[in-house]
């Protein structure tokens, strides 16, 4: 049975078994599943994360600023001290689950950052269904044109 990429991704564990660590390290990804040996070395997330996170703990923390400067007029220093500290916080704790979330859910794809060759789906093919010629209902529709129409960089 398949593992859940945002219930492995948000435990960071492996997006093959849902069991063994993901990280060795704080974000460090494990070469290997030590629960099923699945090959983790492509794993390559880039900084989806990190965008991720700075645009939701950001606006967490902007909001909550606002907010508290609006509802309680606190002192300056209080909201300097506080919402910084929040923010950081808060972007550590959540670096990890959004990383896994992010290799999880590539290697489910299996987009070429984990390895994957970024194929287009497989379109299943109905025995019997027809003589005519297979039609790939993904592909763009053919026109036909007049034979005197010039080819299309000169229209
Ligand atoms: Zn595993």
């Amino acid at each position: 049975m398949a593992v859940n990429p945002f219930v492995s991704g948000f435990a960071c564990r492996c997006p093959n078994c849902g069991r063994g660590k993901l990280f060795t390290g704080y974000l460090k990804v494990a070469e290997r599943c030590e629960a099923c040996g699945f090959d983790l070395r492509a794993a390559d997330s880039g900084d989806g994360p990190a965008v991720f996170i700075i645009l939701i703990v950001g606006f967490i923390a902007c909001f909550g600023m606002l907010f508290t400067e609006i509802a309680y007029r606190p002192p300056v220093w209080v909201e300097l001290l506080v919402w910084p500290l929040i923010g950081t916080v808060l972007c550590l704790a959540l670096l990890p689950p959004a990383k896994g979330l992010m290799l999880a859910m590539q290697f489910q794809n299996r987009a070429s950052e984990a390895g994957g060759a970024d194929v287009a789906p497989v379109i299943p093919v109905v025995p019997g269904a027809g003589a005519g010629p297979t039609v790939n209902p993904l592909a763009p529709p053919q026109v036909d044109l007049p034979a005197d129409t010039p080819p299309e960089h000169e229209r």
